[in-house]
């Protein structure tokens, strides 16, 4: 018979709790034998205390025992590499990636999520690809990773399911943001789900869980050191969040976007981060290339319509239809425009991410219908010169008074000024 009171008090006065203890605790929870107040003020308490290395790898170990594993290599005779970000506004990033890796030979496989607040969802994105599938089975799902190279889906029932619970009940105990509850959920995701080699993505900035460098290294050493622990190879690259990726945000803007991306004429940013993140998934697969090959390899196959291409066969394998025009459009644009002259300083990443979701391309609650033909354009980005009266952005929406809201609130999202802002790159660091 489980003590979780005893287990929740020991937490609270700071405790460190013995690995057997967390997992038998969170087993219990997810076979429903702990109720979820019990679980609420653990989670708090550890929102308070913190969890030490060990309780956090007994924590993933735990949640990854709750449900079923998937062996994708195995399945597949290759090694498969698997990339992941911590959520941003904009970020579109994987669905390039996944296309140019397998371009170059490497199997790629990867379990998506749903948007939330103010962040993007894969799942949610490509689902404005009409008859585009996220569910598939685990059979098909390794089927098509070994067949077409590359699959993406959204994460099956019985994969981690005590993450789904846990998740639940700390988006709604203001719990969410703790480095050992986010690397233990995020790991056991990945680990479950089967890659060999992984790159995760750290956001960091306004629009990031992590504010700071130093909270995004942590969560990104925690999380290298689950992955190896599990036998996988890890490597974190810490990319500014400060403010949206690339132009595009809203599902289909940013689908049209990736198109662009795959054939060379995508955002500096966003295709700088796209060709990192495909570089040093080349050097973790077994095509025995270092992160420089890797990286030359992913830009040619941008170049020569080979990622194009392995975009086309995997969007139609998934039974969406890889056509530009079929993507929806809204039925109106208005345009924001500067009032003044002067150097864009900053674009809140959160202001956008906002603005994007009350036209309807995310959701409040996991209920609400997601409008994917809507969003925001940001043509004008940190550090462009920009002139009284020029487009600075665009936003697409559903009718004319969603059009005037949107507009005022992404005007007020642009800082103006006189002093060009420092330059930095959008990866601001890799960890391997
Ligand atoms: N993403 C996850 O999957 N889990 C977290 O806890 C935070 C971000």
């Amino acid at each position: 018979m489980i003590h979780a009171a005893e287990l929740i008090r020991r937490k609270r006065d700071g405790e460190r709790l013995a690995g057997d203890e967390v997992a038998e605790l969170v087993l219990a929870y997810a076979r429903g034998e702990v109720p979820d107040y019990q679980m609420a003020a653990f989670c708090m308490a550890v929102y308070f205390q913190g969890l030490d290395g060990a309780e956090t790898s007994a924590l993933t170990d735990a949640m990854i025992a709750s449900g079923e594993t998937i062996d994708l290599s195995g399945g597949i005779g290759r090694k498969v590499v698997d990339k992941h970000s911590t959520g941003g506004v904009g970020d579109k990033t994987s669905l390039a990636v996944g296309p140019i890796v397998a371009a170059c030979g490497v199997p790629f496989g990867k379990m998506s999520g749903r948007g939330l607040g103010h962040t993007g969802g894969t799942l949610d994105k490509l689902e404005s690809i009409p008859g585009f599938r996220v569910e598939l089975t685990t059979e098909e799902f390794v089927a098509q990773v070994r067949e077409v190279g590359l699959a993406i889906i959204g994460q099956s029932a019985n994969l981690v399911p005590a993450d789904k619970l846990l998740y639940g009940l700390r988006d709604v105990t203001a719990t969410v943001d703790n480095v050992s509850l986010i690397a233990a959920s995020i790991m056991s995701k990945k680990i479950a789900a089967g890659a060999d080699a992984i790159v995760l993505d750290v956001k960091v900035g306004g629009g990031a869980f992590m504010k700071t460098l130093d909270a995004a290294r942590e969560l990104a050493v925690m999380m290298g050191e689950l992955g190896r622990h599990a036998g996988r190879e890890v490597a974190c690259l810490l990319t500014d969040m400060d403010q949206p990726l690339g132009h595009a945000v809203g599902n289909a803007l940013e689908i049209r976007e990736t198109i662009a991306t795959l054939t060379g004429a995508g955002p500096a940013d966003l295709t700088e981060l796209v060709l990192a993140a495909s570089a040093q998934l080349l050097a973790f697969s077994d095509l025995a290339v270092d992160r420089d090959e890797g990286r030359q390899r992913a830009a040619a196959a941008l170049q020569d319509g080979s990622a194009l291409a392995a975009y086309e066969r995997w969007i139609a394998a998934q039974g969406g239809d890889p056509a530009e025009e079929a993507l929806p459009s809204a039925p109106v644009v208005r345009e924001v425009v500067a009032p003044s002259a002067g150097v864009v300083r900053s674009l809140g990443a959160i202001d956008v991410g906002m603005a994007a979701l009350r036209l309807g391309a995310g959701r409040r609650t996991k209920e609400d219908v997601i409008d994917h033909a809507v969003g925001v354009l940001c043509l004008k980005k940190r550090g462009d010169d920009v002139r009284d009266g020029d487009v600075l952005a665009q936003v697409h929406a559903r009718d004319e008074e969603a059009a005037q809201a949107a507009a005022a609130d992404v005007l007020a999202a642009y800082e103006i000024g006189d002093e060009a802002p420092r330059p930095s790159s959008i990866v601001l660091e890799t960890i391997v």
